[in-house]
């Protein structure tokens, strides 16, 4: 290709802990390049009180998130925000970009390297009245929608520290918590949450407020304008409905990585990098949760976010009209 002057040094997908970061290595690099996303904040904008960031004792997830951004932009980093990526397709010795904005408009970008910060998403349950009571009793975001159920009735579902966590506060502001797990309550499962923390687990079956539903297939959630009661099948196969107002899902994440089926994933989706972020395509790099990156913590999204800065920077030094990527 004879490259014009669109072509940019480096795209960024996603404008949260790994994209800002990493946006803020390249800018101080004099990088051109654009960092694309959905929103502002991902899952970190959602994380509720945070006070593990280094150097910060308390914050909320989206005043940090906020700040991230702010930091990107006061090198005036050119950001398209409220673009999704649908594709990505290497040409010759470049990649195209491709991306659309809630209005189905495409905006394609050719870059010489990218950077995947896409985060990831909850995982849905998939039953009956799940999506029509979305935003209507259903939430995936505790932290975020707990406290509309003051005083009321709610259900928790998942085994793992989210749900746990998810439990735990909803027995300080409901009247009565119920927590549905698919596993037994035996040693084997860890007491009914395999991968649960023990002092989350302890606490939760301390609360007088809490009921912990073992063994137990979730089937269908039910309400008209709201939700109203929800369904499961216990271990014998026996139905039993429950009244509820508040459904909190939390049976895990699934990456934002669809639209990038140009690199190596793993089963479930995530990214698979090197200890330089470098995926399996060379010029393409990938930071923070839609990696393979073991802990999920908003600090370490950020340090990804410049390992993989500092990587593309190395690639983009070795580039030429020949390169092939
Ligand atoms: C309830 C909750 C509480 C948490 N609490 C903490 C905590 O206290 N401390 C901590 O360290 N971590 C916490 N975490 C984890 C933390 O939120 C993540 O580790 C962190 O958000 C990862 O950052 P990221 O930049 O990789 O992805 P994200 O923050 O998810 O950002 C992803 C970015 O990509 C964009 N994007 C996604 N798909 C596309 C697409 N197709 N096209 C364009 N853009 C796209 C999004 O708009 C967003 O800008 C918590 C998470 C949750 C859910």
């Amino acid at each position: 290709m004879s490259h014009n002057n669109n072509l940019l040094d480096l795209v960024i997908i996603g404008a949260a802990a790994a994209g800002c970061a990493a946006a803020v290595y390249a800018a101080r690099r004099n990088l051109k390049f654009v960092m694309v996303a959905k929103d502002v904040g991902g899952e970190v904008a959602l994380s509720g009180e945070v006070e593990n960031w280094p150097g910060i004792i308390h914050t909320t997830g989206f005043e940090l998130a906020q700040n991230f951004y702010k930091h990107a932009e006061s090198y005036g980093v050119t950001a398209d925000i409220g673009y999704s990526v649908t594709g990505i397709e290497k040409v010759e010795n470049y990649f195209v970009v491709k991306t659309e904005d809630y209005s189905k408009k495409e905006k394609n970008y050719h870059t010489k390297t990218v950077i995947i910060a896409s985060g990831i998403h909850p995982r849905e349950l998939g039953i009956p009245g799940e999506k029509e009571l979305r935003g209507k009793g259903v939430t995936y975001c505790t932290v975020c929608d707990g406290p509309l159920y003051r005083k009321k009735i709610t259900t928790t579902i998942g085994a793992g520290n989210a749900a746990l966590e998810s439990a735990l506060m909803m027995s300080e502001l409901a009247e009565k918590v119920y927590c549905i797990t698919k596993f037994p309550n035996t040693p084997e499962t860890n007491g009914g949450f395999p991968k649960g923390e023990n002092i989350l687990i302890d606490k939760l079956k301390q609360k007088t407020n809490v009921e912990i539903i073992y063994h137990a297939k979730t089937t269908e959630i039910t309400g008209a304008e709201h939700v109203t009661s929800i369904t499961y099948t216990d271990h014998t196969g026996i139905a039993h409905t429950i009244d509820t107002n508040g459904v909190m899902v939390h049976i895990g994440n699934i990456p934002n990585s669809h639209f990038a089926p140009i690199v190596e994933k793993t089963p479930i989706g995530e990214i698979i990098v090197d200890h330089k972020c470098m995926t399996s395509v060379p010029g393409i790099f990938a930071a923070g949760d839609v990696t393979t990156v073991p802990y999920k913590q908003i600090v370490i999204a950020a340090g990804q976010g410049v390992t993989a800065a500092l990587s593309a920077i190395e690639h983009i030094n070795k580039w030429t009209e020949q390169t092939s990527v």
